[in-house]
């Protein structure tokens, strides 16, 4: 009896919840009612503290494997297990891609994050696998916490985070790339400390997050922005020799809305790259880089992303025989820096030292992707590559992340330093 009430119990719980209503003090219970949050609630059980769930997301709005919500009425010492399983979601559209249901492992990291204060995020231990189910485990010491894929990175974020970086360092601007197709802002600082003084600056276009799922691509774009805006030396002669974009979200709609963004109908932000775009992040970045290649300064333009599962950190290039012989040995000259700085990180990542062709084997859009499309329309010594940072490793997270973007930073640095003293 008392097992049928409870699941009664659970059941209203969960009808609820499609409301996005929030429950009474010392109920365990879930929110999604925010900015990026995204879950489908399948059990609520009071009895065993234990959570349900699937990502949420509308799989026309991209791979249902992002998943982020509160968890609210925790009473002290309580252990909340929290069990997921991969979303079963697919897409009855024609043209559409996810005809069958996406991998789980796409979904399940090794371990989630966590925060009990929105600012802080932590792993949770090592979960552990289920037949289809992977459970994690949290004792968080507060009455609710913020559970996730990844550590989220919302554009509210991004636009805080880009203002106070901007006020720390006045020649760094918080600006707008442009508002996209649902209005929101689509948040770019553009550092420009060198002005018109000088003509011949370098270019620099950093841009992450065309995949909305891939959270931690934004946080690799903020610790650049941090090393960037810093008093480091080599930071301090990267301003003043080039102008340098950052946007840390590109898809700020379908990161608003909990949406994985990949493969979202009718495609994706990263396979929009053609002379008629669909999405305005891409009308607006491809106007700026176009000028930027016409003043014979596109020199750089790294798109940042997060791989598969099992995959290590590495870059996607445009095949070598797309390849003029002066961008080729520009881009094996970055790649030289930037693995020698971000394969020796403490904790590490490990990382690639020879890139992986993003050609016609890889998709049939390979030439809408923005890293190829920059390479093949920029100038001849643009350096043009996309930079998939692991996300299911114990040093995947948000200070491994931020660390990775100040060595990308630093390798930018590098790169362009031997270039100012051999032009
Ligand atoms: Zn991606």
């Amino acid at each position: 009896m008392v097992r049928i009430i409870l699941e009664f119990l659970s059941v209203m719980v969960v009808s609820c919840l499609v409301h996005g209503l929030s429950f009474a003090e010392g109920r365990l219970g879930v929110e999604f009612d925010f900015e990026g949050a995204s879950v489908k609630v399948l059990e609520i059980n009071e009895k065993e503290k234990r959570i349900s769930f699937m990502p949420g997301g509308d799989p026309l709005r991209g791979w249902p494997c992002w998943w982020y919500f509160r968890v609210t009425g925790v009473l002290p010492g309580e252990t909340i297990t929290l069990k997921l399983k991969g979303s079963t979601s697919t897409v009855n559209k024609p043209g559409a891609p996810l005809s069958k249901p996406l991998a789980s492992s796409w979904a399940m990291p090794a371990q989630a994050t966590y925060s009990v204060d929105s600012a802080v995020w932590r792993h949770t231990d090592k979960g552990t696998r289920e037949d289809e189910w992977m459970i994690y485990k949290v004792k968080p010491e507060a009455e609710s916490f913020l559970i996730a894929w990844g550590p989220p990175y919302t554009p509210k974020i991004a636009g805080k985070f880009l203002s106070d970086i901007s006020r720390k360092c006045p020649k760094a601007e918080a600006t707008e790339l442009c508002r996209s197709m649902e209005n929101r802002a689509v948040p770019m600082l553009h550092v420009n400390e060198a002005g018109g003084m000088e003509k011949k600056r370098f270019g620099v276009w950093v841009q992450a997050r065309q995949h909305a799922w891939e959270s931690g691509s934004s946080w690799v774009a903020q610790g650049f922005a941090e090393w960037v805006a810093s008093d480091h030396p080599d930071a301090m002669w990267l301003r003043k020799h080039a102008e340098i974009f950052i946007v840390p979200i590109m898809d700020v709609d379908n990161t608003a809305t909990g949406n994985g963004g990949k493969e979202a109908f009718p495609h994706d932000h990263n396979r929009d790259w053609s002379r008629q775009p669909h999405w305005k992040e891409t009308v607006a970045a491809q106007m700026m880089i176009e000028k930027l290649v016409k003043e014979d300064r596109m020199d750089v333009f790294l798109d940042l992303h997060n791989p598969g599962p099992g995959d290590p950190t590495f870059f996607f290039t445009l095949p070598d025989d797309q390849l003029g012989q002066q961008a080729k040995s520009f881009r094996d000259r970055f790649i030289a820096f930037a693995h020698s700085r971000i394969s020796r990180m403490n904790p590490p990542f490990l990382m690639q030292d020879k890139p992986k062709a993003a050609g016609a084997g890889y998709t049939q859009r390979w030439q809408e992707m923005s890293a190829n499309w920059v390479s093949m329309k920029g100038n001849p010594h643009t350096v043009g590559l996309c930079l998939e940072t692991s996300w299911n490793t114990t040093s995947s997270t948000t200070d491994g992340y931020r660390g990775v973007g100040a060595n990308l930073g630093a390798s930018i640095k590098d790169f362009l330093h031997e270039r100012f003293l051999k032009p």
